[in-house]
């Protein structure tokens, strides 16, 4: 892979799994879409343990993806990456994008951004995010928490389209058929105000899924992110936080949530069963690749 400058540069692939339960075939299916694109363009694999949530991340569920991923013959390359003994660097860039006026402290419960939302539309019918959570009303722009309360910390969605005025705002999105040999990418634009002021520090944690990914995608010079379609609307916010903290920006490959032999998204029955259960019961490593499509 050549870069803009014509350095040869090795691509970076990560899978990066939430330690709050069980691998599954879904995750199978992205752990192994992520092996063979790092192998097919002669990349390192890399494992990172999203596991800020310090009450939904177990350690025995750290333990048996390390074990499940092993027994699927998945090898990674370098040390493992566990976010939990990062939060300097995602404090630090909290940091920056505070000193520049893009973040503002809420207090407001999940009962009172949706009690607003609600008062803001008139009907019970709110405006939501693409994760389903309404649209924040921006109460706390205006009146500000009181001091020593636990607070989140919010991106102020008009300031940071603002400050990125000028920005190419794209990114090169994967367009292909996981089994097509030649890589076909798009440009693809990104929409991110349709997340509105979203929550870049919890009250619970002093971070948030999308800063710290977008934080560690740069620190471990992840160049392709593969990952479900299921955070392809997730991606356009990563964009703005790359153009607001000067990160580079990876290629991006949704891929389809999984699919059986015969087309169908796989029932959500198998879909959702543990893959230690399947190896209890009997599975080889060799069936779980051909069942999720892999040689
Ligand atoms: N930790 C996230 C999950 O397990 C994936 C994050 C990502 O690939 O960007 O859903
Ligand atoms: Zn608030």
């Amino acid at each position: 892979m050549v870069h803009d400058s014509g350095i040869m540069m090795q691509p970076v692939f990560r899978f990066a799994p939430s330690p709050n339960g069980l691998l599954h075939l879904g995750h199978a299916y992205s752990a192994l879409l992520n092996e063979q694109e790092a192998r097919r363009h002669g990349g390192k694999l890399l494992l990172r343990i999203e596991d800020i949530d310090r009450l939904r991340s177990r350690s025995e569920h750290v333990q048996a993806i390390f074990e499940d991923l092993e027994w699927l013959g998945i090898a990674f390359d370098g040390p493992v990456r566990f976010q939990s003994a990062h939060m300097d660097d995602y404090r630090h860039a909290a940091d920056t994008l505070r000193q520049r006026g893009l973040l503002f402290a809420c207090d407001c419960t999940r009962q009172r951004v949706a009690r607003q939302a609600q008062l803001l539309s008139g009907s019970d019918e709110v405006a939501c995010d693409p994760d389903g959570a309404p649209l924040y009303s921006r109460h706390c722009l205006h009146t500000p928490p009181l001091e020593g309360l636990p607070v989140a910390w919010r991106l102020r969605m008009d300031a940071a389209l603002q400050a990125v005025v000028g920005h190419h705002l794209t990114y090169q999105a994967f367009a292909g058929h996981k089994n097509t040999q030649d890589t076909e990418w798009i440009t693809q634009t990104i929409v991110p105000h349709l997340w509105g002021d979203a929550v870049l520090l919890r009250k619970d944690i002093a971070t948030s899924y999308h800063l710290s990914v977008v934080v560690d995608d740069a620190l471990q010079g992840v160049t392709h992110v593969v990952r479900g379609r299921d955070l392809e609307a997730a991606t356009d916010l990563h964009r703005l936080l790359q153009a607001l903290l000067g990160l580079p920006t990876p290629h991006y490959y949704h891929h389809d949530l999984i699919t059986d032999a015969g087309g169908a998204k796989l029932a959500k029955s198998r879909m959702s069963k543990p893959l230690r259960l399947w190896r209890e019961e009997g599975a080889s490593p060799a069936m779980i690749r051909a069942m999720l499509g892999f040689a």
